[in-house]
């Protein structure tokens, strides 16, 4: 793997959709030579809502007729807080289609460019994204995460062909937005040690055929989110604080990851077992504070988790004593962990059974003996990638996450018992899939149960 840290211009030719991303003071004015470049001679329509608009997509607006760039429409939401919505997309649609499908312009967050995202999609449009906080990694990512009927869900999109932020405008953002996007990227140190174990099984047949959903790791990919990674974390610690270098390092590197999707065409390289815990809490709609928790905060929640899980398994080499389960059981016990969230139901079991390995098969043993063969080369990979708990926990607080498990509406035993249900999300291998396939996981639950280590201050004693 290469050490050197390269330009976005590098990364940039290794996405497939995103053409230009810059990140610096005084953007906005140089819009329209960012539009003529990329998007030459095209009317625009822009988009914001009314917090956005007075954030920026007013000077976004002020910019566009400076540079003599045609408007052919405007919109903008109304209310305080536009949610993912799919209804909003249709909207949108009509609006810019009424106009003459003109390229969009979304001057907002992560929500609006979700909603403008799968909008040009369906138009077969591209459009540009003026971020007006560094609160996530969706910004340059593919795909939409939109609730429809009920039900979140990741519609697919080309991620935006340009994005334009400028850092005093994301310094300006509300702190928990930085410090949600801090804990979003913070989420990489456990989506790479989860990528580290799932590459160690996917070489247990040479060929990842055995192993259901191990991955290989992706030199280039590693290159964009994990080389730079813990650099890039302790210079934005004061993105919460409104320091325009810290929001300006934290959104480049949120971009990146974001570009490294696109480069992989899905989300391993910056997405683990954390935000499989935070995809649970998304699903039972996670309030503190009257607000909904941000993604950020809740990755930041699901890192701890991931963490202390980690640490936990690898306490102790699993010896597998319990017999498997056949899949009728384990199907049930999935029926009993989302008792009231039913109507996920259908795509979990999906997963959980794509996933599950029969009881006395050939696989069965395969997986488990060569995971235990493996053990001591996962350890040591892993925890050269991921610091201690107690590190990770003052490294949040310092950066303004939530830490504690009541500041996002959860308590140690929410947060425990919601592992069971991450490791059935998705098929991609993680820490907890080992800890499933080795035996170990309801140890490790206790584990996690008796220490008082975690989930709790641990500057006391
Ligand atoms: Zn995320």
């Amino acid at each position: 793997m290469s050490e050197k840290k390269a330009a976005i211009d590098e990364w940039l030719a290794a996405a497939a959709d995103t053409k230009y991303l810059a990140v610096r003071d005084g953007l906005i004015p140089e819009i329209p030579r960012i539009l003529e470049q990329h998007f030459p001679g095209r009317p625009v329509f822009t988009v914001a809502d009314e917090n956005t608009f007075a954030a920026a997509g007013q000077a976004v607006l002020e910019a566009l007729g400076a540079g003599g760039i045609s408007t052919a429409g405007n919109f903008i939401f109304g209310g305080k807080e536009i949610h993912a919505e799919y209804r909003h997309v249709e909207t949108l649609k009509a609006e810019i289609e009424k106009a003459g499908k003109p390229v969009p312009v979304v001057t907002g967050s992560g929500t609006l460019n979700d909603l403008v995202k799968r909008t040009s999609s369906e138009l077969d449009l591209p459009y540009l994204c003026v971020p007006t906080a560094a609160s996530v990694d969706g910004y340059t990512a593919y795909g939409a995460a939109l609730v429809d009927n009920g039900f979140k869900q990741t519609f697919s999109c080309p991620a935006p062909l340009a994005v334009a932020a400028d850092s005093s405008v994301l310094a300006a953002a509300p702190s928990y937005l930085s410090s949600s996007g801090f804990g979003d990227l913070a989420g990489k140190l456990t989506a790479g040690s989860d990528w580290i174990i799932a590459d160690r099984a996917f070489s247990l047949d040479g060929k990842g055929g055995l192993v259901p959903g191990s991955q290989k790791i992706d030199d280039t990919a590693w290159a964009m989110v994990q080389l730079p990674l813990k650099d890039n974390l302790r210079h934005s610690l004061d993105a919460v604080k409104g320091d325009r270098n810290a929001v300006k390092i934290l959104f480049e590197a949120l971009g990146i990851t974001g570009l490294a999707m696109q480069h992989m065409k899905n989300s391993r390289p910056v997405s683990g077992c954390e935000h499989m815990w935070s995809h649970v809490w998304e699903m039972q709609n996670l309030r503190a504070g009257g607000r909904t928790v941000t993604h950020g905060h809740k990755v930041a929640s699901g890192l701890l988790a991931a963490a202390a899980f980690t640490e936990c398994l690898f306490r102790e080499k699993p010896s597998r004593s319990a017999p498997r389960q056949s899949w009728p059981e384990r199907e049930s016990q999935i029926r009993r962990m989302w008792g009231g969230l039913e109507n996920a139901l259908p795509s979990i079991l999906k997963t959980s059974r794509e996933k599950f390995i029969e009881p006395g098969s050939k696989s069965a043993v395969q997986i488990e003996e060569g995971l235990l063969d493996l053990w001591d080369d996962i350890k040591a990979a892993v925890f050269e990638q991921l610091p201690p708990y107690a590190e990770i926990y003052r490294m949040l607080e310092k950066a303004g996450c939530p830490v504690k498990p009541a500041e996002t509406g959860l308590s140690k035993a929410r947060i425990i018992a919601a592992a069971e249900n991450a490791q059935t999300i998705r098929v991609r291998f993680t820490v907890l899939d080992l800890a499933f396939e080795t035996g170990a996981f309801d140890s490790v639950l206790e584990r996690m149960e008796a220490s008082d280590r975690y989930f709790t201050d641990p500057h006391r004693g």
